[in-house]
């Protein structure tokens, strides 16, 4: 568990809300539970997806160890590029925000 999901899980434990049961009228229950998740999809997207497809693209400038990869983000699924520069590359979706797992791909 990260920093940030047991800084979320504290948040949601303080409520002690069961949200299905709450009135709708309760607005503050419902913009919490609201808030939560989203916070939540953030979290989530901070732990690290495998791209898929990955396919490496060096750039033959006379520059070794230089390009770009294209690649599918596992998370919104659209088809996306990262550059790299030596080991340097791109952690996040440019689209999502989802961090990403490079391995050894390139
Ligand atoms: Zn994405």
């Amino acid at each position: 568990m990260n920093n940030y999901q047991r800084d979320l899980n504290c948040i949601k434990a303080s409520f002690k809300a069961d949200w299905e049961e709450k009135p709708i009228i309760h607005i503050y229950a419902v913009a919490t539970k609201k808030a939560c998740d989203d916070l939540q999809e953030l979290v989530n997207k901070e732990k690290p997806m495998k791209p898929l497809e990955p396919e490496t693209h060096p750039l033959a400038m006379g520059m070794a160890n230089f390009g770009y990869i294209k690649y599918t983000c596992p998370h919104c699924h659209k088809k996306e590029q990262a550059f790299y520069s030596g080991d340097d590359i791109q952690s996040y979706c440019s689209d999502c925000g989802q961090r990403l797992d490079w391995g050894k791909e390139k």
